[in-house]
């Protein structure tokens, strides 16, 4: 990949204060920390304040840096938006500003080696914490795709007053509930350090491994997967090939079912009256990707299929007329969604007509419903049409 060397040729300065703040902090936890919990042991107040401080950090960069901020996937309450600064402070990734002005780079020019901070087409250590050890080109902060951000008094506050705030959330927090419990040192390895080191590495799994391992169910147009493994870990984040292909959703793991504690966060604070207009991408599109993906699928398996010609030819009919009934159906939509759409605009400039409205609202709703339920029999049909002809092609 000559693209890449080249990038990798790049030589920058080393970027001091993230460069000894990982090492040093990482050395600690491998180190005094097991010493420490060896020799002396930690107490139940230690482990709460761990486990209590590694979520607040954790779910205010998943549901705050992330899709608060950098993909306005919801809007927030300011008590939860302070929150959010604070322990973001403490997860010290940087200041909202520049985390999300990073991020939305990552999303714009995924994968380009010259343009994404943290592109994995540099492997898979410069995409997990290398990119941020030297002052390289691609990583240079521009703050100009976060103007809607600057208009945010929390955000701004937090970008101003960021080192004192992570002073006191990294080390006030532990020192002072160190003391109340009688022991400085415990809670300072454990809430303090070890907390960080989990924190840190945790949040880089996301642009790494979700870079590079899983299942693309979405996109195959960038590197990202979908990988349930890491959504365990990662508070829900792992669904990243969903993300990048709709990234406005509050949602990673869309289905009730995907392992998402930042999305039943965000659900829970939409009930409380503290998170409000949570954006969803219509099932439809959804559905919509994935089909896309398994036609897809399907005709590779058939160019690549040693069958008799005949057989194979029967079978790309099925296929293409499969795909004709999809097209039909995704322009169908496309015009109802107008409709829909202007409708609504209608209704809203003649109140007198409102019932009228409502009663097309309803045969149109009624429509998209049977619509989704086409493309979902249809995602079926194609799942089996897949799996007979691999057990065919494996025969
Ligand atoms: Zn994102
Ligand atoms: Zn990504």
């Amino acid at each position: 990949m000559p693209e890449s060397n080249k990038a990798i040729k790049e030589n920058p300065p080393i970027n001091w204060a993230p460069t000894l703040i990982f090492s040093l902090t990482f050395l600690v936890a491998v180190t005094a920390v097991p010493v420490y919990g060896i020799m002396v042991g930690y107490d139940a107040v230690e482990w709460t304040v761990f486990t209590l401080m590694l979520a607040f950090c954790g779910l205010s960069i998943t549901g705050g840096y992330h899709r608060l901020w950098s993909h306005r996937a919801y809007d927030a309450n300011p008590v939860v938006r302070a929150f959010f600064a604070f322990w973001g402070a403490c997860a010290l990734q940087n200041t909202i500003l520049i985390w999300c002005s990073g991020h939305r780079k990552h999303h714009r020019y995924v994968d380009d080696v010259d343009h994404d901070p943290y592109s994995i087409n540099r492997g898979l250590w410069f995409a997990h914490i290398g990119w941020m050890l030297r002052n390289y080109k691609s990583g240079e902060v521009d703050l100009n795709n976060t103007q809607d951000l600057q208009r945010d008094n929390i955000v701004m506050f937090q970008h101003k007053y960021y080192v004192p705030l992570v002073v006191l959330s990294n080390v006030g927090v532990p020192l002072l509930l160190g003391y109340l419990n009688g022991n400085i040192l415990g809670m300072l390895l454990l809430a303090g350090v070890l907390r960080l080191v989990i924190s840190h590495h945790v949040t880089f799994f996301i642009n790494s491994l979700c870079h590079a391992w899983g299942k693309q169910p979405y996109t195959n147009t960038n590197t990202t997967k979908d990988n349930f493994m890491l959504a365990l870990f990662t508070y829900g984040e792992g669904y990243h090939n969903f993300h990048h292909y709709f990234q406005t959703d509050y949602r990673n793991g869309v289905r009730w079912w995907q392992f998402d504690p930042t999305k039943w966060m965000i659900s829970c604070l939409s009930w409380l009256g503290l998170a409000s207009n949570l954006k969803r991408v219509p099932s439809f599109k959804i559905q919509e990707a994935m089909l896309q993906m398994q036609f897809e699928k399907a005709r590779k398996q058939l160019s690549l299929s040693r069958l008799p010609k005949p057989n194979v030819e029967a079978l790309r009919q099925t296929l293409e007329t499969e795909y004709q009934q999809f097209m039909d159906t995704m322009a169908e939509w496309k015009e109802l969604r107008g409709q829909w759409v202007q409708q609504k605009r209608d209704a809203f400039e003649e109140k007198k007509q409102e019932l009228q409205a409502k009663w097309q609202h309803a045969t149109i709703r009624t429509r998209f419903k049977e619509m989704e339920y086409m493309l979902k029999m249809q995602r079926k049909r194609i799942q089996v049409f897949n799996l007979n002809f691999a057990t065919v092609s494996a025969a």
